[in-house]
């Protein structure tokens, strides 16, 4: 019915920030190398995403709203070797039913684009040629327009900021994730992010946090047959901390910014007594972990961001060696 649907809907897009991150995938996954996020009203009127990825073939777009639609999943087995971001086909449906949508999508294989307008089932209410480079650019408008409590929530203006932070902090974990992209974030016609391409993670660490804080770390790396650790800690005696409040580290999996807890826990345990620093302390890292697709359970989390792997065990027991 229209009430769980709203309900489950509601479920999936729990903030502003969330449906960014939705979006912001989506184009990675299309193999954006730029990706552009302007909001107004701290997302609530609008939030468009542009990215100059694939595109939406013509022949699928009548689909891609409608809920469980995905184009990268086919077979259930496939979710032990999935390497996409997206896979429940879940992230259009919900953001339709909860507020105005438009895709505006051009393929390389077609001369014009076309601008779609979806109504709030994830049907789609009316199509228009429009002359639009190769990529996709979505509009979402009046954001929980059906969900007054939730539309009131957003738009206190604690709420508004801790957004605007939490869309900062996903651009740039995200950056961190995908060096070679590029990615813009504007509010209300104001930059806030520019991030323009970089060749390796530790120009992307430069470009977020400055040279001086690259200085501070040293680029590790160890690889085994079960997994590969690339990335910055710390060096001893030139440390790079932050209170515990604000956590800059930032860990990449399979692509994928999270949280294995334990592993999470083990890195800064062992940061904290390598470089001798009180407890409350955060040493700050940049790591990506690549494991083997089907060592890693990223279904755990409504919102994909914390993981359960396999092997942590082993990979811990590997870093105690290596480190
Ligand atoms: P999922 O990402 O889990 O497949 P979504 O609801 O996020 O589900 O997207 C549905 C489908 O729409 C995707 O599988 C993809 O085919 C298409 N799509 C969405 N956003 C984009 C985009 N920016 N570029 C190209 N295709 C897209
Ligand atoms: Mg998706």
């Amino acid at each position: 019915s229209e009430t769980v649907q709203l309900l489950t809907s509601g479920q999936i897009i729990t903030s502003v920030s969330y449906l960014v991150k939705e979006l912001v995938e989506n184009a990675l996954d299309a193999g954006a190398e730029h990706v552009e996020v302007v909001i107004e009203k701290f997302g609530q009127s609008k939030v468009q995403i542009v990215d100059n990825g694939n595109g939406i073939p013509k022949c699928e777009i009548s689909q891609v709203c409608k809920r469980h639609h995905t184009s990268k999943l086919t077979h259930f087995e496939d979710l032990a070797q999935v390497n996409s971001y997206g896979f429940r086909g879940e992230a259009l449906h919900s953001i339709c039913s909860i507020a105005n949508v438009e895709i505006s999508s051009r393929t390389s294989n077609e001369e014009l684009g076309e601008r779609h307008i979806f109504d709030h089932d994830g049907n789609l209410s009316s199509s228009h040629p429009i002359s639009i480079v190769v990529g996709t650019r979505i509009i979402v408008t009046d954001l929980f327009t059906n969900m007054p409590v939730r539309k009131q929530i957003f738009s206190s203006p604690n709420k508004c900021k801790e957004e605007i932070k939490q869309i900062t902090l996903i651009l740039q974990a995200y950056k961190i994730a995908h060096p070679i992209t590029r990615f813009t974030f504007k509010h209300n016609g104001q930059s806030l992010l520019q991030l323009p391409k970089a060749d390796d993670i530790g120009s992307a660490i430069t470009l977020l946090h400055g040279k001086s804080v690259l200085d501070c770390l040293n680029h590790t790396y160890v690889n085994r047959d079960n997994f590969s650790l690339t990335g910055y800690i710390p060096c001893l005696g030139k440390q790079t901390v932050s209170r515990s409040n604000s956590d800059l580290s930032i860990l990449i999996i399979n692509k994928r910014p999270g949280i294995v807890p334990s592993l999470n826990t083990f890195i800064r345990k062992f940061l904290i007594e390598h470089l001798d620093l009180p407890s409350r302390m955060h040493p700050i890292f940049f790591l990506h972990l690549d494991v083997l697709p089907d060592k890693i359970d990223i279904n755990v989390s409504a919102n994909k961001g914390t993981f359960l792997l396999h092997d942590q065990v082993s990979i811990i027991e590997s870093l105690k060696e290596e480190w």
